[in-house]
């Protein structure tokens, strides 16, 4: 593994408008913004971040100022990870996906899959990639490949250079931004498949989409490889201590454990000694251990903390800011 302080964490502050329920029932609007780093909510102190957005950020400016620096990293060989974290319908997957098929409200994923095939289109002919790409859930800790519904229970193993990999999942290489985008579609649509309620399954479990770029230099036989996580995170919300029970207390239990396991490592990795932690990565449930190496290695990190600005969420807006607060 790298030197951990060469690691780059960056952790980003997005707010959503109010939505139209919120302004029909007479939520006010809670964050103050001050300056480009900084928000406060109605009481109390002000949260610092590497930036903060404002609610009326567009899709294209969010995208330029946080991903597009990471694709290029990933393009030079880093490993990079971006997640979202945020309480359900705080903006995370409209941060991720966006509307994936119109070029305005595209969130980050499809911009990244065109840039990557902008910057191909771009070099010249003596280097060859390959690109594959993996899409898959944890529900319950349990991974499930959304490129193949058959991998219901798939687990994690260290290849040779003990760098974790989901034993199994679909690998599926792709050559264009349009054969990216079918897979997406296709794990999407097998996603809503199996569940009967989207809404609720998506805000109790992770989505990772896994970009691999392998590029080689036909004339040098030089390689370079590098690894993008793109990481919808289950939502950080607590569950009622009263009336859950059964699978959403499951859920609930699974959920807030593996929030705070990611979070551990990302503090172990800000102070530096991931190197500690790793030696107990057999008892991490099983996202943490994935994304472990695109954590910890020559990795590149950003996790966007997605806040709803309503009144009715303050208290649930606090503790997103405040996880997100740790690691600056
Ligand atoms: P989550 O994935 O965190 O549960 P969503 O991304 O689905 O939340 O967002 C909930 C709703 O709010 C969606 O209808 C989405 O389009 C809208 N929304 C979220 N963020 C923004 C934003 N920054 N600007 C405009 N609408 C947004
Ligand atoms: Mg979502």
């Amino acid at each position: 593994m790298a030197d951990p302080a060469e690691c780059t964490i960056k952790v980003m502050c997005r707010f959503r408008p109010l939505n139209s329920s919120e302004v029909a029932r007479g939520d006010k609007y809670i964050p103050k913004f001050v300056g480009e780093d900084c928000v406060s909510p109605l009481q109390g102190k002000p949260y610092y971040f590497d930036r903060v957005f404002q609610s009326n950020t567009t899709q294209v400016q969010f995208y330029n100022a946080v991903a597009l620096k990471i694709v290029k990293d990933v393009l030079e060989g880093y490993n990079g990870t971006i997640f979202a974290y945020g309480q359900t319908s705080s903006g995370k997957t409209h941060t991720m996906e966006g509307k994936l098929h119109d070029s305005e409200m595209m969130g980050i994923i499809p911009r990244i899959v065109q840039d990557i095939f902008n910057y191909i289109y771009s070099m010249d002919e003596n280097l060859e990639f390959h690109i594959k790409v993996s899409y898959f859930e944890i529900y319950l800790d349990k991974i499930r490949d959304l490129l193949d519904v058959s991998k219901m229970n798939l687990s994690v193993h260290e290849d040779k250079n003990r760098v974790p990999y989901v034993k199994g999942c679909t690998e599926r290489f792709v050559c264009s931004p349009e054969e990216v985008m079918d897979a997406i579609d296709e794990g999407k649509s097998n996603r809503h498949v199996a569940v009967t309620n989207m809404n609720e399954h998506s805000s109790r479990s992770h989505s990772i989409f896994l970009i691999n770029i392998k590029q080689e230099n036909t004339q040098t036989e030089q390689k370079l490889t590098g690894k993008l996580y793109l990481v919808d995170l289950a939502g950080s919300e607590k569950v009622g201590k009263t009336g859950a029970e059964g699978t959403v207390l499951d859920e609930a239990k699974m959920i807030n454990k593996s929030l705070s396991s990611l979070g551990n490592v990302i503090s172990a990795l800000a102070e530096g000694s991931l190197l500690a932690l790793g030696a107990d990565s057999e008892q991490m449930n099983k996202m943490t251990r994935i994304l472990q190496d695109s954590l910890g290695g020559n990795c590149r990190t950003t996790m966007v903390i997605c806040c709803s600005p309503s009144s009715f969420n303050d208290a649930e807006t606090r503790s997103t800011l405040l996880f997100g607060q740790r690691y600056i």
